[in-house]
Order: C-alpha cells, then sequence, then structure tokens
C-alpha cells in the first residue's frame, strides 16, 4: 500500500511538473510576443517631496496583460525575462517608452529598474546613450534602480559599468537597500546617488522599534554620505510623518499614488497629494 501511494504520489507531482514546465513555456512565448508587439504597458509610480506633498519624480513599472485579460505581475514576469533574456529586449523597451511618456513632464526625474543581466551587458551604456538622444531626455534626470542581488554577480564588472553610466551623466540607485548583503560597502564602494529604502521597514515602522533604529540610521548614513533617501512602500500618514521628521525628504507609495498611466501622471503635476488619495487605474 505505501508503494502504491508513493507511486501515486509520484505521477501527481511529475503530472504537476510537465503542467508548470508547460504553462511556464506558454508563459515565456506570450511574453516574448508582448515585447515584440509592444503590447506591454509602463505605468509610472509618482515619488513626492514631504515636505511640499508635490510629485518630483516616477518609477517606471512594467504592466503586462495576457491576452487572456489576466495582469501578470513584475514579480512573476521579470524573473522569467532574467532567465530567458528577454529582460534585455524588455529594458530597452521600458526605457524607450518611458523616456518618451516622460520627457514633456521636464520638472520630473524618471527612475527606471535595471536588470543584473542588462548590467553585465557590454553595449549597456550605448543603448542608454542612444535612447536618451533619440527622446530628447536629459541624462541627468534619469535615475537608473540596481538592487543589491546584482552587485554579487561580478564586482569588477559591474563596478566599471557604474562608472560609464555615471560619466554618462545618469544617476544610480540602489534599490530594495537592506534586505540583501553586505549593503554597506557597496555604498562605500560604488558611485550611487539615491538609497531607497526597502518596503520592509517602512511597513514595520509602527510595530518593530528595530525597525524605527534602522530607518533612522539609513536616513543619518544617506545624510553622512551625501546621497538621497527615498523611502517606498509608504502606506500612512503616520509613516510619512516619521519619515520627514526624521530628515528623509522623498516618499513613494500607495499613501500617494500606485503606479499610474503617463495621462493620469500628467494630471496629477503640481498638486498636493497629501489631499487625497490617488487610486489604482
Ligand atoms: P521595485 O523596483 O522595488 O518597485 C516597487 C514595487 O513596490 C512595485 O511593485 C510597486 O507597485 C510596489 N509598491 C509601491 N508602493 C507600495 C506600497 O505602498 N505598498 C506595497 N505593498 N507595495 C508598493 P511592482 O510594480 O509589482 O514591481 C515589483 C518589482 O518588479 C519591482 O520592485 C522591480 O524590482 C521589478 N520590476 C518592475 N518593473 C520592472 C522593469 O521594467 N524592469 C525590471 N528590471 N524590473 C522591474
Ligand atoms: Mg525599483
Ligand atoms: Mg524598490
Ligand atoms: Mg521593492
Amino acid at each position: 500500500a505505501a508503494k502504491r501511494e508513493g507511486r501515486e504520489t509520484w505521477r501527481a507531482y511529475t503530472r504537476e511538473l510537465e503542467g508548470g514546465r508547460r504553462s511556464r513555456k506558454k508563459l515565456e512565448v506570450e511574453l516574448r510576443a508582448a515585447i515584440e508587439e509592444n503590447s506591454l504597458s509602463v505605468y509610472y509610480q509618482p515619488q513626492v517631496d514631504l515636505v511640499t506633498h508635490r510629485m518630483i519624480a516616477v518609477e517606471a513599472l512594467t504592466r503586462w496583460r495576457r491576452p487572456e485579460g489576466d495582469i501578470v505581475s513584475p514579480l512573476d514576469f521579470i524573473p522569467l525575462a532574467e532567465e530567458t533574456r528577454l529582460i534585455v529586449q524588455l529594458g530597452e523597451f521600458v526605457l524607450r517608452r518611458a523616456a518618451t511618456d516622460i520627457v514633456p513632464f521636464s520638472e520630473l526625474a524618471l527612475a527606471v529598474n535595471l536588470s543584473p543581466v542588462q548590467l553585465l551587458r557590454t553595449d549597456l551604456v550605448q543603448m542608454i546613450e542612444e535612447v536618451l538622444a533619440q527622446s530628447g531626455f536629459a541624462p541627468d534626470r534619469l535615475e537608473l534602480e540596481i538592487t543589491e542581488s546584482a552587485l554579487l554577480k561580478d564586482d569588477h564588472t559591474v563596478r566599471k559599468m557604474m562608472l560609464e553610466l555615471k560619466q554618462l551623466g545618469v544617476k544610480l540607485a540602489l534599490d530594495d537597500f537592506g534586505t540583501g548583503f553586505s549593503s554597506l560597502s557597496y555604498l562605500q564602494r560604488l558611485p550611487f546617488d539615491t538609497i531607497k529604502l526597502d518596503r520592509s521597514f517602512i511597513n514595520s515602522l509602527d510595530r518593530d522599534p528595530g525597525a524605527v533604529s534602522i530607518v533612522h540610521a539609513v536616513i543619518g548614513l544617506g545624510a553622512s554620505l551625501g546621497m538621497k533617501v527615498v523611502a517606498e512602500g509608504v502606506e500612512t500618514t503616520a509613516q510619512a510623518r516619521f519619515l520627514r521628521d526624521e530628515g528623509c525628504r522623498i516618499a513613494q507609495g500607495f499613501l500617494f499614488a500606485p503606479a499610474l498611466p503617463a495621462e493620469e501622471v500628467d494630471r496629477l503635476r503640481g498638486i498636493d497629494l497629501s489631499r487625497h488619495r490617488v487610486a489604482a487605474a
């Protein structure tokens, strides 16, 4: 009986695995098509000045609606795009679309996520230079967000690449700060302009004294290193107030707005965002 049970379990497992593989392959085929047909959307989440409550920048976040109509989270398709290297095309598409969309909103900076896979490509700098030139987007309005996992890859190559990007005049942000490994040495060795404080710390501010100490320390660290600190995932006025009182000037989160289509961003320009919460589009 035990043997039969084992065999059944194994069969079920194999079936599931094959199903998983099939749907993964299907997803890959669909994602490739979406990229080639330019049918991905790029939404923009406002970054807000906590003193003036005005939007000063937006982060480009990719949205994918499958032919079936359901929205796939970037948390699912970005890793797939990275494993299949589709991220190279996807990343270029997002940058080009974002630069084109945001270039007329001249008071706004633009943040775009850069995958570790892109960072190791020798043609990255040329690609970015080209997109900036073609869209007329000033390099100093662009900030590239890099996560700590990217920095684990190849220390020397990554550092060289980052210095070349800085030469272009673009800014660099360390994304999801505090979630990876040995972040402090990265801050010392790599030319970051901005620290993005991971939303897990902001999220636990209300109930975790440890989070309060860490947020306090990171804001101080940013100030003494001459870096901007952006708080991610700000959802309550209490969090926003705490951050502002601690000297953190910039926040991004559902308290102000989720990622929105460019037309919505246009409508919110110059508006006091502390007065009303913007719902998801
Ligand atoms: P990220 O770069 O850290 O982006 C912030 C994520 O936090 C976004 O999730 C955003 O919708 C979410 N978020 C913002 N405010 C709040 C809040 O107040 N509460 C909560 N709970 N969440 C908030 P999203 O759009 O699902 O993206 C997830 C991740 O996927 C991004 O994390 C980024 O690492 C990656 N990603 C998205 N678009 C791209 C892209 O075009 N290229 C690359 N390489 N990665 C991307
Ligand atoms: Mg980001
Ligand atoms: Mg982030
Ligand atoms: Mg994050």
